[in-house]
């Protein structure tokens, strides 16, 4: 009997971090069978001559629990060669939920991850109260797979009511919690998640559930992890109770990120160390870096960050035609220059202007005449002209009426920073939030930017063990024990791209969210195919049809159905 699909003369990077080799991938029945020399035919042949075959990526960190609903694709991961996404981050989920709490549940994912209400309420069609039930319910109909966390706000709501946003929890609440989330596990969702974060309200300004609970409440509802011995724990926000939660656990956590900051340049290298420092000592405790850098774009009619400077702050505030005329006033100049250039940056205010000019770089000029000075950073064209930095950047504003664009790389863009903190073993890379802060960001597209700026461009690791890192390594350590490589036996989830052009594109607009709001695009270029369990997906970047997507269960329950 011919295979279901052959994808011949590729270049097999496997996903173990080997050298990749020559060869073909034959698929059936949704998985890899042979690799290497091929035996049969095949009823469908895919040519990757001067391609790699990899395994798809697992995006490990994103929010897309609504979205999944009415966009069973996930974009725009999935243009990234996404096949797996983790879903029901930071407490969040719509599952459990009672009939009453649906709008409640729907509030906080939407304030906490910016995803616009309208286009939840819109867009989900609810047809659920367990988690189990949600689960099936997706399963029904996915492009690519998700994977699901149990959110602990999810599960508190829906044990406690409105009292899970005001108080703490009672022993016999807390047995409920518990029984939940076995359920929840029992049934293939890969782990729970919790959250400290005291600044996450819902829309009504009140804390999302999980931010209510007590210590005690946390550790007994993560406690079923270990008693169950299957899944993974995410514990956001508060480091300290992450870490401790850590090491009182034997199954993986999630517990914070490591960000190199221009504001606060020696942080990362603490927080590297304190990875390295529990993982020595034999927890699995993990932290996430994000490849792509922190390059916040701004004009002098929208920046925000000056605002931290008292001087600043009052001029940002003035309308548009005043704020012009105190930038040419000298007096006004004078003052924004002590604060913005002579005053010294304090690594305690993270977030705040670092007065690296160095780092601000002009992205967009607005005039044709000031195009050479794109890419250039300000304290370039400072020293190119023998001019001040703050004159140069306010001139240029001034010059074009505000409508240049600046960049700023303060953050993840560091090289020798990144280099140490990609390439090291006590790391993971991910954590894109795919599907949340939608009008903002585009991290979901960390792996073609990796794969281009860092591998191929920087060459600050090998293309096997950045494929590695994005597949191998998610998928074990999320119990996702059947992804992650292209092996015989392993569902056959699979990237086909070119080495030499891979990469993000300039991100745009789309405005496709249900109810019509708005979010940022990015698409990617060099990928072939995108195959998910053994069906071609995305041809070049676009949907063949098909949607071959299941609920990517742990492996407690893979293995009970063997
Ligand atoms: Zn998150």
């Amino acid at each position: 009997m011919a295979y279901d699909l052959v994808i011949e003369n590729g270049k097999i990077i496997d996903g173990s971090g080997i050298p990749g080799f020559h060869g073909g991938v034959a698929v059936s029945g949704g998985r890899i069978v042979e690799i290497g020399q091929v035996s049969r035919a095949a009823r469908r042949v895919l040519d990757a001559d001067g391609l790699v075959v990899a395994p798809g990526i697992i995006d490990n960190h994103t929010h897309y629990d609504a979205q999944v609903t009415w966009d069973p694709l996930c974009t725009f991961s999935c243009y990234h060669g996404v096949t797996t996404v983790v879903m029901g981050n930071c407490s969040l989920a719509l599952a459990p939920a009672h009939e009453e709490d649906r709008e409640t549940l729907a509030s906080v994912l939407s304030h906490v991850e910016a995803i616009p209400l309208e286009a939840i309420r819109a867009g989900v069609k609810w047809s659920w109260e367990t988690i189990p039930q949600y689960l099936d319910a997706l399963d029904r109909r996915l492009g690519i797979n998700v994977a699901s966390l149990i959110g602990h706000s999810a599960v508190r709501r829906y044990v406690m009511g409105e009292a899970s946003q005001e108080r703490h929890a009672t022993d016999a609440e807390v047995a409920a919690m518990r029984a939940i989330v076995r359920e929840g596990i029992e049934a293939g969702a890969v782990g729970v998640s919790f959250e400290r974060n005291l600044r996450h309200f819902d829309w009504n300004g009140r804390l999302a559930p999980t931010n209510v609970a007590s210590d005690a409440e946390i550790f007994a509802v993560a406690g079923v992890v270990d008693a169950v011995g299957r899944g993974v724990i995410q514990f956001g926000g508060d480091r300290k109770l992450g870490a401790q939660v850590a090491r009182s656990s034997r199954c993986p956590v999630f517990y914070g990120n490591i960000t190199q900051q221009a504001v606060a340049p020696d942080r990362w290298r603490e927080q590297l160390t304190e990875a390295e420092n529990m993982m020595r000592q034999g927890h699995r405790a993990y932290q996430f870096v994000m490849p792509r850098p922190g390059d916040l774009r701004y004009t002098l009619k929208t920046a925000q960050h000056f605002d931290a400077l008292p001087s600043w702050k009052p001029v940002m505030l003035l309308p548009l035609e005043q704020r012009k005329q105190a930038f040419r006033d000298p007096e006004v100049r004078a003052r924004l220059h002590r604060e913005a250039v002579e005053t010294p940056n304090n690594p305690r205010h993270a977030g705040d202007f670092t007065r690296r000019w160095d780092l601000q770089f002009v992205f967009r000029p607005a005039l044709p005449k000031n195009q050479h000075l794109r890419g250039k950073s300000v304290a370039e064209i400072a020293r190119d002209q023998g001019k001040d930095v703050l004159d140069v950047f306010l001139d240029l504003a001034l010059e074009e009426e505000l409508e240049t664009e600046f960049e700023r790389r303060e953050v993840n863009s560091d090289e020798a920073a990144m280099t140490a903190l990609l390439t090291s073993p006590y790391t993971v890379i991910g954590q894109s939030d795919g599907g949340a802060h939608v009008v903002f960001r585009t991290d979901y597209s960390y792996s073609t930017y990796l794969l281009s700026h860092w591998v191929r461009e920087k060459e600050i690791m090998s293309l096997e063990e950045a494929i590695r890192k994005l597949t191998f390594v998610p998928a074990s350590l999320f119990g996702l024990l059947d992804r992650g490589l292209v092996r015989p036996g392993m569902a056959a989830d699979l990237m086909v791209f070119d080495p030499e052009t891979i990469a993000p594109l300039e991100p745009g607009e789309a405005q496709d969210l249900p109810g019509g709001a708005k979010r940022r695009k990015q698409l990617a270029q060099g990928i072939e195919w995108t195959v998910v369990n053994g069906q071609v997906l995305l041809e070049r970047g676009k949907h063949t049809g098909v949607y071959p997507g299941k609920v990517a269960r742990n492996s407690a329950s893979q293995s009970r159905s063997l």
